[in-house]
């Protein structure tokens, strides 16, 4: 006497439901047949989760590194938000690829791992909202660990009270406005430079200023001489446009999805805070105001709270 075979789930193989009526007029079928059959739909068949596609570009997730999700769900959708690595993500919708997007990042001090990617969907025929995780794996990247030293004026590394009160400050607008999150999606394609010159700094680099260390380059140098026009790297709102202690004059875009650019030690501004810019406009002239050595372009790419590496965005082909 043979046992049945558990029974498959509700996504059952038709298949295997023509064989179940056969076997009640058969029921000399050997039992391996009935287990080959069962664990074959099992392999064959598509779940509910199966259906779900899920990208992560660049496909290697690496610390510091700004990362595109795009979802294609098993359904129709009203809305996509997910979590990724306690950041909240607001999806937008391609209709042409019928994909929902999302532009995050990995923090610089993230530790390699597998990270989870938890979806939450409201599909547009039903109320049951859907949920749907994957994991990515991200690995570590040894930024360069060249040692940068720099000369800057003593009031940078020694301020005095008056100095420092003007430091405190700033500090305050940065801590007000770099940390917003505006979940409506304002860029639209790549990432573009903001200045056609060559590299003077990476991000990631080790930094020493009138010999105190400081944290790692937090941002991309682009080596200008000072009025060099400096582009927007893609539309968005102007969120300051202001002088600040160390990043000296300052333009900060807004582009949606929680992503910032900012562009320091500025000769010049072009455009006032709100004002609406598209890729390519020219927000303000370059050169060497706050704490640089020299005129140069720092630009940064700031993600829900943290900086990601511009060169990295740069790469990435964006919808
Ligand atoms: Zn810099």
């Amino acid at each position: 006497m043979w046992r049945r075979p558990p029974r498959p789930s509700r996504q059952s193989c038709p298949e295997r439901s023509r064989r179940g009526e056969a076997r009640r007029t058969r029921a000399s079928t050997p039992p391996a047949i009935w287990i080959f059959i069962y664990f074959f739909c099992l392999a064959v068949l598509p779940t509910s989760a199966a259906t779900w596609t899920i990208h992560a570009q660049p496909t290697r997730l690496v610390n510091g590194a700004p990362v595109l999700f795009q979802v294609k769900p098993p359904t129709k959708l009203e809305s996509l938000t997910g979590t990724w690595l306690t950041h909240q993500l607001t999806f937008s919708y391609d209709k042409s690829t019928k994909t929902w997007f999302a532009l995050a990042g990995v923090t610089f001090e993230t530790t390699p791992g597998k990270y989870t990617l938890e979806l939450s969907a409201q599909p547009a025929a039903s109320k049951t909202p859907l949920t749907f995780t994957r994991t990515f794996a991200v690995a570590h990247f040894q930024y360069p660990q060249i040692k940068v030293e720099l000369t800057v004026e003593k009031k940078f590394t020694e301020p005095n009270p008056e100095q420092l009160q003007q430091a405190e400050e700033s500090k305050k607008i940065k801590q007000d406005y770099l940390n917003r999150v505006t979940a409506d999606r304002e860029w639209d394609g790549t990432f573009a430079a903001p200045a056609d010159a060559a590299i003077s700094d990476v991000y990631g680099s080790q930094r020493i200023f009138n010999g105190k260390a400081q944290r790692e380059h937090q941002g991309l140098d682009f080596r200008v001489p000072t009025g060099t026009p400096v582009a927007a790297m893609n539309s968005g709102t102007v969120l300051l446009a202001r002088f600040l202690y160390f990043e000296g004059n300052c333009v900060v875009i807004d582009h949606g999805q929680g992503l910032l650019t900012l562009y320091f030690h500025l000769s010049e501004f072009k455009v006032k805070e709100g004002d609406q810019v598209k890729r390519g406009q020219i927000v303000g002239l370059s050169g060497g105001t706050g704490r640089a050595t020299g005129p140069h372009l720092h630009l940064a790419v700031r993600w829900q709270g943290t900086y990601l590496d511009p060169a990295r965005l740069m790469q990435l082909p964006l919808p």
